[in-house]
């Protein structure tokens, strides 16, 4: 079967002038994607690429990124999508890990790849705008894979210890694609939009590739503002959006310049990527007159796992598995647990990664009979999958279990409050003591004690958050959630 180049064929073939891509002013039809992506890769294929070979591709969330990403898939090459702030130790560390055999990296970031390639003397094909083929015969069709053979191959930051391939299958790729499509009613009169980077998983897996199978269009915003996405969403009319929650409640600070005219067409959000707090989910929905439709996937599971849809949907939750697709909650001895048992979530199903590349040992850790572990602790409820936090996340105060998510479900109630992340500080007596940064309203004059007497009739006294500092902004990843590990909190000044 062919990668997700295969629906690229299909569409273009039937609706050639159809829009595939937005980006500003710049818009592709299908029959332009294909056309580039069987061009690029046939240059590929002229470079000595043959199907399996890993490929490199350092590229911003520009049309050029998908013509790369799509045409080494239709040769069947390995794609490694990369992060363009990445460095020269962090792109030899993947290249030398993954074996690659050529470089692609967008001009404006191609230093660091550069020298990684003339190193290790590789071929480093510099990427610029149109992404014109620079030699070779284009590709007439897309090749003919096992659908168990690798199609992409994802580096998780890694909290602890070197990066690892997420290797993920034709399959992976392509069912997960069409799961989107069938939970989101996705059709090719729909118009996508995102502000997510196209490396990670959530852009690439869960948006680019499901507005491919659809046939609809997909617009693209690199990098994400809110007021710029706001404009996206005014200028392509766009159906449907797709990000992480930082996003929407950028967007809802921003919104008051925008009728609710500018939203017409918008029928539904998705977010994922973390957890959404329940106050940006109302407040958003009224705004914005669409439903936002939580899900909840990891790189491991290609961003799928569980979805609300608009036929089911529980606020607060990440939804029911998707079909095919099974969640277990699970004792540190490994034991299923009853509905509503707090344990860590185990997935299994078509959208579970084959496995981290070259690494048979952390494999077998984390993924046992088809079941992968994810590192997340939630419950289940009448099938519907609640995320509690994450295991590393957990604060354990003066042996109290304290779940962040929860002091920051709370948090995000008070009006004075933008972003908030809760984080366990050491601490002599408890252990660790709960302590919360926060970016706060421009003006609000709130103080520390306020807050505490504030969450301290909601919460139970062990959740309250002792330690309080503000900051002017949160640190984020490159999806744009919240980073709790880079929280430095003794370097953080105005302690109280
Ligand atoms: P990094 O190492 O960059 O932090 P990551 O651990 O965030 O990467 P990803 O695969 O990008 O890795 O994200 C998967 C994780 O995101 C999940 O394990 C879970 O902790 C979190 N997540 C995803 N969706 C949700 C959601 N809807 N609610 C809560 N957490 C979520």
């Amino acid at each position: 079967m062919p990668s997700v180049a295969g629906s690229l064929w299909e569409h273009a073939a039937a609706r050639p002038d159809a829009v595939a891509i937005r980006a500003g002013a710049d818009a592709w039809s299908y029959a332009r994607l294909r056309n580039a992506s069987a061009a690029f890769g046939g240059e590929l294929r002229a470079h000595g690429v043959r199907a399996g070979d890993r490929v490199l591709l350092v590229a911003p969330t520009v049309p050029e990124f998908v013509v790369v990403y799509l045409g080494a898939q239709l040769i069947g090459a390995v794609v490694i999508t990369m992060n363009t702030m990445a460095t020269t130790p962090e792109i030899d560390y993947v290249v030398g890990d993954s074996g690659t055999r050529l470089l692609v990296a967008w001009h404006e970031a191609r230093e660091p790849a550069q020298r990684v390639a003339d190193e290790r003397a590789l071929h480093l094909r510099v990427l610029g705008p149109g992404a014109v083929a620079e030699e070779g015969e284009p590709v007439h069709n897309p090749a003919d894979l096992d659908r168990q053979s690798t199609a992409v191959l994802l580096y998780t930051s890694g909290t602890t210890g070197r990066p690892k391939g997420v290797e993920l299958t034709v399959a992976n790729i392509v069912d997960t694609a069409r799961t989107f499509v069938e939970q989101l009613h996705l059709t090719s009169d729909d118009r996508c939009g995102t502000g997510l980077p196209l490396f990670h998983v959530f852009g690439q897996a869960a948006c680019l590739n499901s507005a491919l199978q659809a046939g609809c269009s997909i617009s693209l915003l690199a990098p994400f503002e809110p007021v710029a996405m706001l404009e996206m969403i005014r200028r392509d009319r766009l159906t449907m959006v797709a990000g992480v929650p930082t996003m929407w409640n950028a967007m809802l600070h921003v919104a008051g310049d925008f009728g609710p005219d500018d939203f017409a067409d918008l029928r539904m959000a998705s977010s994922g990527g973390a957890s959404l707090p329940g106050e940006v989910l109302s407040a958003f929905s009224e705004r914005f007159g669409c439903t936002i439709l939580e899900g909840y996937g990891l790189t491991e599971s290609t961003a799928a796992a569980t979805s609300n849809t608009a036929e089911q949907q529980r606020i607060g939750s990440v939804g029911r598995p998707l079909p095919a697709s099974a969640v277990e909650i699970r004792d540190p001895e490994g034991a299923v647990l009853p509905a509503g048992e707090v344990g860590e979530v185990h997935l299994r199903g078509p959208s579970v990664m084959k496995g981290y590349w070259n690494r048979p040992e952390e494999t077998a850790a984390d993924l046992v009979d088809g079941w992968l572990k994810t590192g997340d602790l939630g419950r289940l409820e009448d099938g519907y999958l609640y995320i509690v936090d994450r295991a590393k996340e957990l604060i354990i105060r003066g042996g109290y279990n304290v779940y962040p998510r929860e002091v920051e479900e709370v948090l995000y109630q008070h009006p004075d409050i933008v972003e908030v992340a809760v984080i366990g500080v050491p601490d002599e007596r408890y252990g660790e003591e709960v302590a919360a940064v926060i970016t706060a309203r421009p003006g609000a004059e709130v103080t520390p004690e306020e807050l505490r007497v504030w969450a301290k009739e909601k919460l139970s006294a062990y959740k309250v958050p002792h330690l309080i500092r503000f900051v002017d902004a949160l640190p984020k990843g490159p999806t744009g959630k919240i980073q709790k590990r880079a929280l430095d909190w003794e370097g953080l000044t105005n302690a109280s």
